[in-house]
């Protein structure tokens, strides 16, 4: 393997991401931990397709793609790639995809264009695993495939076996188990961006000895476009994890006809609602923040907030929160 290259104007996926690569410290530290081994994700490496489907039967566009290094099933040196190797990521933190620009002629007319494309060699986009074997050196992220959109394309038509190149982690989301039960973490993840929220709340639920409660408010489309709906439900077994899940578009057939979205009493709706499942057919808003708000308005100084999603829903949520009404401090606000 390379040695760790360092991190340059070149790493930056022009995304405006809030934790951008060339602000946050990449992980730069080669040995990542106590047994000595080395993050395969510390450089651009490859890592093969090794599934990828449908995330349901709603929706063509939204996929799972599960990814695992080539250098773990490396029949060369198998040993020792899985001897000192692990993939070593951080709950809440992305990788950066990278994929070769489309190719242009040496002898490009427009000189200008040509320097550009040099520079620009990559297509870079962020994703956030949902899942990783820190071992097996795999990882899935789920994928909103954009219409006409460059990444969107590539992955739309990459076949099992074909390879990506992946590095990080990047990111900024510090956390720290509180064995006292003080502490409580509020989550509000917006479409796909629910994926990072999954492993931080494995990462406590999973951890007796951290008595955090967590407040999950997951905002969708509808009913259909629920991700990862069963992960939702099947938390909520757990004491100190508690969801409420908002849908800005639900709308039943009966609605349709009078152009209306459907009520938090329309039967329709509600048949599809699962036992005890918090499920709102409103945006999640300042009033709605507050009827939760509301319930742990002694707690707030005891309160962090991540906001996973678009930068302008993070922007939202932030200036809400860190407002007036709420007073939330500004260093307990993480956007991923
Ligand atoms: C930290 C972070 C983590 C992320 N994690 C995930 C993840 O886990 N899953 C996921 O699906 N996405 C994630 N994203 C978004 C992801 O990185 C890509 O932006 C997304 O996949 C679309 O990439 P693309 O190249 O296909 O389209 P983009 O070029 O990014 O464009 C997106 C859409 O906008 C349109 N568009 C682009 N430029 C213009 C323009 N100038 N005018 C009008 N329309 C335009 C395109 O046609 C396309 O429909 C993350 C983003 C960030 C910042």
């Amino acid at each position: 393997m390379a040695d760790i290259e360092d991190i340059t104007e070149n790493d930056c996926c022009g995304n405006g991401c809030a934790n951008c690569v060339l602000d946050v410290q990449v992980k730069t530290k080669k040995i990542c931990d106590k047994t000595g081994k080395t993050n395969i994700l510390l450089q651009y490496t490859p890592f093969r397709l090794f599934q990828n489907k449908p995330h349901s039967t709603y929706n063509d566009n939204v996929w799972e793609f599960h990814f695992k290094s080539v250098c773990a099933e490396s029949v060369e040196t198998p040993n020792e790639a899985v001897s000192n190797y692990i993939l070593d990521m951080n709950p809440g933190y992305h990788l950066m995809l990278r994929a070769p620009q489309r190719q242009q002629q040496e002898n490009e007319e427009n000189f200008e264009n040509y320097v550009e494309f040099k520079m620009k060699r990559y297509l870079l986009r962020p994703y956030s695993p949902y899942w990783w074997d820190l071992q097996k050196m795999e990882f899935k992220i789920l994928v909103n495939l954009k219409c006409n959109g460059p990444m969107s394309d590539i992955l739309r038509n990459l076949q099992i076996d074909n390879e990506m190149e992946f590095r990080g982690p990047i990111g900024k989301f510090e956390y720290t188990a509180d064995n006292k039960g003080d502490n409580i973490l509020m989550i509000i993840n917006q479409g796909v961006a629910v994926a990072p929220a999954l492993p931080i709340i494995k990462c406590i639920i999973q951890n007796e000895e951290d008595l955090t409660r967590i407040v999950h408010l997951s905002c969708f489309e509808n009913v259909e476009n629920i991700y990862f709906r069963q992960e939702i439900y099947d938390f909520q077994k757990f004491w100190n994890y508690k969801a409420h899940i908002y849908l800005a578009h639900e709308v039943c057939e009966e609605c349709a006809k009078s152009s209306s979205l459907c009520s938090p009493d329309c039967k329709n709706f509600k048949r599809k609602l699962k036992y005890k499942e918090s499920i709102h057919p409103v945006r999640l808003d300042e009033n709605e923040l507050e009827k939760i708000i509301n319930t742990l308005k002694n707690e707030l100084p005891h309160m962090q907030v991540v906001l996973a999603g678009t930068r302008k829903f993070q922007q939202y949520f932030k200036n809400m929160l860190s407002g007036e009404l709420f007073g939330i401090k500004d260093n307990n606000i993480y956007l991923l």
